[in-house]
């Protein structure tokens, strides 16, 4: 059985960048369902650092085969897959957009945990390596194969480093006005300044500035979504067979925070929040993930436009009153443990996300339903889970100590 969504204007043909992992699976099925012609490109060192972290998905994804022959025999669509380093591999990422000539492609192919990017200088590096040369690459060979596509990038709502002051954080663009030295007022567009929080946002920050080089240079058209932490794990189209289940991340580096509390509390392990709770951070459930890229790519910007920057969250809350509803909905115990990550204990964020609603976008917060959807995945897959895994370890100095709670709840 499949559905169908009838409002497609324009078949495009989409290469996804890292369309196996959690945002780019359900994005891809999305975008295939609406009729468009998608293309994953996708190196799977995700699941590499799986293997790496002896952690796996607490849903038991199925190997890109498998995944791709059931979405065909469940939707009658075909989606073509590589396997590219993209940040490795100049030449085959080229020939394969030269060969596919996609109107646009979205841009997941990052490494994409705080955590992870803080574990050692091996894990720093590899992540300005991989994040830094990929964006790269992908801006190069837009230009190179001289055709005229959009780029889609995810970048994170983590470069602004959560403290705002009271301001709400605009659109990318923030309106200045400088002195001159005869004192003549001008004003001024800039980026919104970045204050990234790891390794990891640091790369998403420098991605701005990449972008901007090329937007500007080259003409090439870019959109670039700031979101915020996406939590909720199926799609409709990923819940149409169990063979193409979405990841599930619930390790101390690559769980976030909200479904990472809901499958603690459904697994009966204590509801772990860092430090005082007092971080207010900005979400977006995975359905409107997909339905925000569709946007962007449904609204691309002209050749001359600058990057276009939307902020692609729903709504914010604090982590510590996060904890409390969790804990209300599932009994689960709150254990506050100390905070890996250097940031400061409390802070305000105000995010503004007119440019999605704008366009259409229904907003999906926060609801009992939805919670309880998370904590039933959870607890189907709970056998799967290794409790030991669960903490967060890694610090991001030696003086922070791991988030590990004193005793385990009983189950
Ligand atoms: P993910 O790790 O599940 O998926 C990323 C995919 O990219 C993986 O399948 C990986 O194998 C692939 N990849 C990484 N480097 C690659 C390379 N060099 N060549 C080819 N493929 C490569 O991450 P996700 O949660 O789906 O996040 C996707 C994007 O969205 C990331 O860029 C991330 O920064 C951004 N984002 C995610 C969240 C979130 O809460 N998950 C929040 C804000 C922004």
């Amino acid at each position: 059985m499949t559905i169908k969504n009838n409002h497609l204007n324009v078949k495009k043909k989409i290469i996804v960048l890292g369309g196996d992992g959690f945002c780019g699976w359900p994005t891809s099925l999305h975008l295939s369902n609406l009729g468009h012609e998608v293309v994953i490109i996708d190196n799977l060192s995700r699941r590499n650092i799986d293997n790496e972290l002896e952690a796996e998905s607490l849903t038991p994804i199925q190997s890109m085969g498998t995944r791709l022959t059931a979405w065909e025999e469940v939707s009658g669509n075909k989606i073509d897959f590589y396997n590219i380093d993209i940040a490795m591999n100049y030449d085959e990422l080229l020939r394969v957009i030269n060969k596919e000539k996609p109107d646009a492609i979205i841009h997941f192919a990052e490494q994409r945990s705080a955590p992870y990017s803080m574990k050692s200088s091996k894990h720093k590096r590899y992540t300005v390596n991989n994040n830094s040369n990929a964006t790269h690459n992908v801006l190069c060979a837009i230009v190179e194969s001289e055709l005229d596509i959009h780029l889609v990038h995810l970048g994170t709502m983590g470069v602004y480093g959560y403290g705002t002051a009271g301001v709400k954080i605009p659109e990318g663009y923030l309106d200045v006005e400088v002195k001159t030295e005869t004192g003549d007022r001008v004003q001024q567009q800039i980026l919104y300044p970045t204050n990234p929080g790891s390794v990891y946002h640091m790369t998403k920050s420098q991605d701005q500035l990449l972008f901007q080089y090329y937007n500007k240079n080259d003409n090439v058209r870019v959109t670039d979504l700031h979101q915020g932490i996406v939590w909720g794990t199926n799609t409709m189209e990923t819940k149409l067979d169990e063979r193409l289940i979405n990841r599930f991340d619930y390790d101390g580096d690559y769980g976030t925070v909200l479904n990472r509390f809901l499958m603690q509390a459904a697994v009966g392990y204590p509801i772990t929040v860092h430090g005082s709770g007092g971080q207010t951070r900005a979400f977006i459930h995975i359905q409107d993930t997909v339905r925000c890229i569709q946007i962007a790519i449904e609204n691309p910007p002209t050749r001359n436009e600058k990057v276009k920057i939307f902020n692609q969250m729903t709504e914010t809350h604090c982590v510590k009153d996060l904890a409390k509803l969790v804990s209300e909905l599932t009994g689960g115990e709150i254990a506050y443990v100390d905070n890996p990550r250097k940031e400061a204990a409390k802070n305000e964020l105000h995010v503004k996300n007119d440019l999605f609603l704008s366009k259409g976008l229904e907003p999906i917060t926060l609801n009992e339903g939805l919670l309880q959807e998370v904590t039933k995945i959870a607890k189907q897959y709970a056998h799967r889970a290794d409790h030991a895994k669960i903490p967060a370890k890694s610090t991001w100095t030696k003086e922070q100590k791991p988030g590990i709670p004193t005793k385990e709840a009983d189950p």
